[in-house]
């Protein structure tokens, strides 16, 4: 494994901390009403990493969870500034917020662009990724 593939990112106040250890190159941009009003802006973007790729390195007691009641929707984030975190993508994965891979930003590459039905009039798709008018079946 080289280092490129080990990358340790912290929250905006650096009390939540994990590490993630595999190559992360595919991103997957979630344009439904849930996503974008946890966000605030145009939804989500965000790669999926194997759970034992992922470890919490500090601050786990922080991490907020919400689940839309009747919906496997979730969304997680950091109690004390606010950051959005990985949270649990299905049984095996984990999601991580793009806008935390800095380190490796230059490899990475929306592949897929999920609930277009939903999306924002105001927000234009400008990248070649694959667009589905719901989810990825
Ligand atoms: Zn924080
Ligand atoms: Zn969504």
């Amino acid at each position: 494994m080289s280092q490129a593939d080990c990358i340790e990112v912290q929250c905006n106040c650096g009390r939540v901390a994990f590490r993630v250890t595999c190559r992360i190159t595919d991103l997957y941009a979630c344009h439904c009403s849930l996503c974008r009003r946890a966000t605030g802006t145009m939804g989500v973007t965000v790669a999926v990493v194997p759970d034992g790729t992922f470890a919490w390195l500090r601050g786990e007691h922080l991490v907020r969870r919400w689940q839309m009641p009747g919906h496997d929707w979730e969304c997680s984030f950091c109690a004390n500034c606010g950051t959005q975190l990985p949270g649990r993508n299905d049984a095996s994965t984990t999601y991580v917020p793009a806008g935390l891979l800095d380190a490796v930003q230059d490899r990475l590459v929306v592949r897929h662009h999920v609930w277009v039905s939903s999306k924002a009039t105001w927000h234009v798709i400008g990248d070649e990724g694959q667009q589905h008018p719901e989810g990825l079946t």
